[in-house]
C-alpha cells in the first residue's frame, strides 16, 4: 500500500541539530531559523512521526526574510518540504504553526508568546545573528511559544 517512491531513505530524525549542515543549506544562521528548528524538533519529538513523508506542516507567518527564515528551519528538522507539497507558507501577521503526524492525524499547534518576536530582535542586534539563533535554541520552550497537541483519528 505503501508507495516506495514516498520512503524516507533516512529512518531517523535529524533530531540534534547540525548547524554546519544548516548554515550550508540556508546560508547564515539566523535567530528565525533556529525557532523553525527548534519547533521543528519539539514536533518531531512529540509526535514521533517519520521524517520527510510521514508529516505535513502548514506556516502562517509574515512571508519575508527574517521572519520567514523559520520555514527553512522547519523543512529541515521535519523533512516536510516545499517542493514535495508538504509543507504549505501562507502570509500572515502573527506565527501559527501546525505540524501533522500524516497516519494518525494528531497535530501540534505551536503560537509565538507576546514579545517573542521582539526579543529575537533584540538578541540579533546585541550579540549578533549566530549566537543570538543558539541562544533561541537554548530557551525553554515556553518562553518563545506555545504548544498545543491536538489529538487526531488514532492514537496508535
Ligand atoms: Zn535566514
Amino acid at each position: 500500500m505503501t508507495n516506495p517512491m514516498m520512503q524516507s531513505l533516512y529512518k531517523k530524525p535529524a533530531l540534534e541539530p547540525d548547524w554546519e549542515e544548516a548554515r550550508r543549506f540556508h546560508g547564515h544562521l539566523g535567530p528565525w531559523l533556529a525557532l523553525g528548528m527548534k519547533i521543528g524538533q519539539e514536533a518531531m519529538t512529540v509526535l514521533s512521526a517519520r521524517p520527510h513523508f510521514g508529516t505535513r506542516v502548514h506556516v502562517r507567518c509574515r512571508l519575508a526574510p527574517p521572519v520567514s527564515c523559520l520555514v527553512d528551519g522547519l523543512q529541515w528538522m521535519t523533512g516536510a518540504t516545499y517542493g514535495k507539497r508538504n509543507l504549505i507558507a501562507e502570509e500572515a501577521e502573527t506565527v501559527h504553526i501546525r505540524v501533522e503526524h500524516v497516519e494518525t492525524g494528531t497535530a501540534v499547534v505551536f503560537r509565538l508568546v507576546p514579545g517573542a518576536p521582539e526579543a529575537m530582535g533584540r538578541w540579533m542586534g546585541e550579540i549578533g545573528d549566530e549566537p543570538a539563533s543558539y541562544h533561541v535554541f537554548d530557551r525553554p520552550a515556553d518562553e518563545l511559544y506555545t504548544t498545543e497537541v491536538v489529538p487526531g483519528r488514532s492514537t496508535e
